[in-house]
C-alpha cells in the first residue's frame, strides 16, 4: 500500500512537472518569442532586393533588434555559423560563454526549447527559432528568466511534505488496522496454547463472533479437540481399567506369598529369598498401579482429597513409621522447630503421609546405601514446611523442574542395584500438593545432596 502510494506520488510529480515545463513554459515561451521575430521579419521585408542579398551585418542586427522592447531580466540574440551575432540586453545580463551555451541548448533541443539550472533561483528559459535567410542568418534565441520557478520549487517541497505527512498516517492507519485484524487471530492463539490434555473440555473456540475468514479453521479445530478429548478419555479409561483389574489378582498373588513365607517354617534357604524378592516386587507394581490409578482419578476429577485442618505432626509420625519399616537400613531422623503441638495444616492427612512417603523412598534410592535422612518441619504466621533432605547424588538444576512431569527421570542420576523407577512419584507429589492448596520444590547440588520442600497452609491463622 505505501509502496503503491509512492509510485503513484512520482508518477504525480513526474507529470506536473513536464505539464509545467513542456506545455506552459514551453507555450509561453512561444506566444513571447512571436513579438521580437514578427519585428525582425518586418525590417527584412522593408529590404531592398539588394540590401537583402547582402543583409545581414552586425549592424544590422543591432538595428533590427534597436526596435524590440524587452522587460526587465529577458534578452534576445541572434546567432548563426558565425557565431553570436547580435543581442539586445544579452551581452548585459550573461558573458558571452553562458549565452553561447545557451543557444546551443535551445538549437539543439527536440522542440528548441529548454530549461538551463532548472532547480535553482537563477532557472533560465530558453527558445531558439529559426530566421529565413540560411544557416548564416541562424536562429534567434529568446531568454527569459523563470520567475516562478522559486515558487514552483516551494510547491514541489510542500507537495513532498504533504506527501510524507500522508505516508506516516498510512503507515499508522495500517498499524491500527493491523492490530484491528490480527486481534480474533491473538485471541485465538493464546486459547489454543492453553490447550492441555486436562482441559480439552474447556478447549472449544465459539464460533459466534469471530471473523467469518477464521471461523473455517476454527471448526476443523474444534473438531480435533473433540476427536482428541475422546481419545484422551478411552485413554484414562483404559488405564483405570488396567490399574484396577490387575490390582485384585496381585493382592490375591501378595496374600498367598505372604502366608506362605509366615507359615513355611522349614522353608529352603533359597526358596525363601525367591519369595522375598517375588513379595517386594508384588509391593512395588501394587505401588506403581496406585500410582496410576490415582492419577487417572485426578485426570477424571474423581480423586478425592480433602482440605480441612489436621494434626500434621502426627502424618509425619506415621510417614516415618512405614518409611523406618520399609527402609531398615536407613537412619530417618524427625525435628520440629515449629515447637507447637498439635501443629494444625490445611490438607489431608492421608495425602501429606503419601507425599513424605514418596519423597523419602526417593532419598533412600538415590543415595548412598544407609545414609541418613532428615526429616524437618519448620513454619511461618501462613504455612507450614516439609523439608526431605538427604546427602545422595543430587539433581542437576535443569533437571529440577522436569522432574515433576509424568515420566520423567533426572539425566546422570542413577539407581542403586535392585531398585527400580517409574518417574510417576513426583507427579503425584506435586498433584497432591497442589489439590491440598500447597505446594513441592526442590533444591538440590550435584553431589552434595537435595532437598524436597513440601508447604501447606496453616489452619489456625
Ligand atoms: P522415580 O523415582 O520412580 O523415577 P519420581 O517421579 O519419584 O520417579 O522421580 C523422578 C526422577 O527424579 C527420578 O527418576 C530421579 O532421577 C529424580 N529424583 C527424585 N528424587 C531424587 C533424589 N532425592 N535425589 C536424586 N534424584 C532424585
Amino acid at each position: 500500500m505505501i509502496v503503491a502510494q509512492s509510485g503513484i506520488s512520482l508518477a504525480i510529480s513526474g507529470a506536473l512537472w513536464e505539464n509545467f515545463t513542456s506545455r506552459f513554459l514551453g507555450s509561453v515561451l512561444s506566444r513571447q518569442i512571436l513579438s521580437p521575430l514578427n519585428l525582425v521579419d518586418n525590417k527584412l521585408d522593408l529590404l531592398s532586393a539588394q540590401e537583402a542579398m547582402e543583409c545581414c551585418t552586425k549592424d544590422d542586427y543591432r538595428n533590427f533588434l534597436a526596435g524590440i522592447h524587452l522587460a526587465d531580466g529577458k534578452a534576445v540574440m541572434i546567432s548563426g555559423s558565425a557565431g553570436l551575432v547580435a543581442g539586445k540586453g544579452a551581452q548585459a545580463l550573461y558573458d558571452s560563454a553562458r549565452l553561447r551555451e545557451f543557444a546551443r541548448l535551445a538549437t539543439e533541443s527536440q522542440n528548441r526549447f529548454a530549461l538551463v539550472d532548472f532547480r535553482s533561483d537563477d532557472a533560465v528559459a530558453v527558445k531558439s527559432v529559426n530566421l529565413s535567410g540560411g544557416s548564416e542568418t541562424g536562429s534567434l534565441i529568446y531568454i527569459r528568466p523563470i520567475y516562478s520557478m522559486s515558487l514552483f520549487n516551494a510547491l514541489s517541497r510542500a507537495r513532498l511534505i504533504s506527501e510524507i505527512v500522508l505516508m506516516l498516517s498510512l503507515v499508522v492507519l495500517l498499524a491500527v488496522a493491523l492490530t484491528y485484524i490480527l486481534r480474533p487471530l491473538r485471541s485465538v492463539r493464546s486459547r489454543i496454547s492453553k490447550v492441555q490434555l486436562n482441559n480439552l473440555d474447556t478447549a472449544l473456540i465459539p464460533l459466534d463472533g469471530q471473523p467469518l475468514e477464521l471461523q473455517p479453521i476454527l471448526m476443523e479445530f474444534n473438531r480435533m479437540v473433540s476427536r482428541l478429548e475422546i481419545s484422551a478419555q478411552n485413554q484414562k479409561q483404559f488405564a483405570s481399567t488396567i490399574s484396577h483389574e490387575f490390582r485384585t489378582p496381585l493382592t490375591v498373588i501378595s496374600g498367598f506369598i505372604q502366608s506362605v513365607l509366615n507359615r513355611a517354617d522349614n522353608l529352603d534357604v533359597n526358596y525363601r529369598e525367591s519369595l522375598l524378592i517375588a513379595d517386594k516386587e508384588a509391593f512395588r507394581l501394587n505401588r506403581m498401579l496406585s500410582d496410576l490409578l490415582d492419577l487417572s482419578r485426578a485426570d477424571n476429577n474423581q480423586l478425592k482429597v480433602l482440605r480441612e485442618p489436621f494434626d500434621c505432626l502426627l502424618s509425619c509420625h506415621e510417614a516415618i513409621r512405614l518409611t523406618q519399616f520399609a527402609f531398615p537400613d536407613n537412619r530417618i531422623i524427625f525435628s520440629d522447630a515449629s515447637h507447637v503441638d498439635p501443629l494444625m495444616a490445611i490438607g489431608d492427612s492421608d495425602c501429606l503421609v503419601k507425599c513424605l512417603e514418596n519423597l523419602i523412598g526417593n532419598a533412600v534410592k538415590y543415595s548412598e546405601k544407609s545414609s541418613t535422612i532428615n526429616l524437618h518441619i519448620n513454619g511461618d504466621d501462613r504455612c507450614i514446611y516439609f523439608n526431605v533432605q538427604d546427602h545422595g547424588q543430587g539433581i542437576p538444576l535443569d533437571q529440577c523442574d522436569l522432574i515433576f512431569e509424568r515420566f520423567q527421570r533426572a539425566e546422570g542420576v542413577s539407581l542403586r542395584r535392585g531398585d527400580s523407577s517409574s518417574g510417576l512419584g513426583l507427579s503425584i507429589v506435586k498433584m497432591l500438593m497442589e489439590s491440598m492448596g500447597g505446594s513441592v520444590g526442590v533444591q538440590s547440588e550435584v553431589g552434595v545432596g537435595s532437598c524436597f520442600t513440601l508447604t501447606l497452609q496453616r489452619s489456625d491463622v
